[in-house]
């Protein structure tokens, strides 16, 4: 058996990601020790039933002592916070990561707090569902999924090296971007889709000539893989756009654009417009398959189970 990458591994929030990264980290034996800790008591006390850590402590600062690794799986909006608790108790030597959607306000919020002798690897594992808690986890969350590691300017190489193996062993392919490019790449794969996701229904929600009970019953026409994407954590979300807000509000100005055209081209009856239009973009779903990204839901909405 290969030596584990870390000896002891600290999980600070261990929600969906943060129980996933503990449930993969334990199944591929990355970690010796695994220690997890949450702000509630019921969800420390979940992890505990479900037997995801060997140790579960009650404060962030004593979850970090003596950690070679670190992972703050908190809302992006929480984690500055976090951050300012761990920094006086964090071991010389050790990496602080995350795995934050956002990557510049990470850096930002929780830079400062760190002492000079830690390695900072932010981190963003592009894989998840619209459940949320311990429960909700799986060890395959991160197979064949995307995680992006965004060191700010002269992070020690061996540090990102050593994350970026962990999370290949956690079965992910890692790509190293700087926080700024990650936001924008971001904003218009994830955050955009989430945002019209949001607005379309909540609009169908608003509607007075389609009753409530009809948008449900004729979901599978389209509208029901957007109620899944809505249906993701608001907290979590709050924190995205509040956090990414001038990469998505660029996004979001290039799309407006996009749908006026294409709202231009209703209006005048320009079936060519719309087919040459529809043509592009099936083109975009073929490379989305060749790529690989392609599940039976689409990621974030991936069942909680892992059977499918
Ligand atoms: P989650 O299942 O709701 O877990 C969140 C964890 O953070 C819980 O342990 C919760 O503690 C804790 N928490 C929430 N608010 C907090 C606060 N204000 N202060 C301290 N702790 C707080 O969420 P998740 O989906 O795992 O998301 C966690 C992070 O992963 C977020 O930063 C998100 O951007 C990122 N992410 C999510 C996805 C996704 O699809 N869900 C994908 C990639 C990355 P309690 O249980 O005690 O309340």
């Amino acid at each position: 058996m290969t030596e584990p990458l870390f000896d002891t591994i600290a999980i600070i929030g261990p929600g969906l990601i943060g129980s996933s990264i503990a449930r993969a980290a334990r199944a591929r034996s990355a970690v010796r020790r695994i220690v997890a800790t949450a702000r509630s008591p019921e969800t420390r006390k979940r992890v505990v039933e479900l037997g995801l850590a060997d140790d579960v402590v009650e404060t962030n600062a004593a979850a970090v002592e003596g950690a070679d690794l670190v992972i703050v799986c908190v809302p992006v909006g929480a984690c500055g916070a976090a951050a300012e608790e761990i920094g006086p108790h964090l071991k010389a030597g050790a990496i602080v990561s995350d795995v934050g959607s956002v990557k510049a306000s990470i850096v930002r919020d929780m830079g400062p707090h760190l002492p000079e002798a830690v390695h900072f690897v932010p981190a963003h594992p592009v894989a998840g569902t619209e459940h949320t808690g311990p429960e909700a986890g799986f060890a395959e969350l991160f197979e064949n999924r995307w995680c992006i590691l965004t060191p700010p300017e002269g992070t020690d190489p061996e540090a990102v090296a050593r994350l970026a193996a962990f999370w290949r062993l956690l079965g992910a392919n890692v790509e190293v971007m700087t926080p700024e490019h990650h936001d924008l790449v971001l904003a218009v794969t994830s955050h955009l889709p989430h945002l019209i996701a949001y607005t379309i229904v909540g609009t169908a929600d608003e509607l007075e000539a389609v009753t409530r009970s009809e948008v449900l019953k004729f979901s599978a026409g389209g509208f029901r893989d957007f109620t899944r994407i809505a249906a993701s954590d608001p907290v979590m979300w709050r924190d995205v756009f509040l956090n990414n807000k001038d990469a998505v509000l660029e996004m979001l100005g290039r799309f407006n654009e996009d749908v006026a055209a294409l709202t231009k081209a209703i209006r005048r009856g320009d079936g060519e417009a719309l087919q040459e239009h529809f043509i592009r973009t099936r083109a975009i779903r073929r490379g989305v398959i060749e790529a690989g990204q392609d599940t039976p839901a689409p990621d974030f909405g991936r069942p909680h189970g892992h059977d499918d």
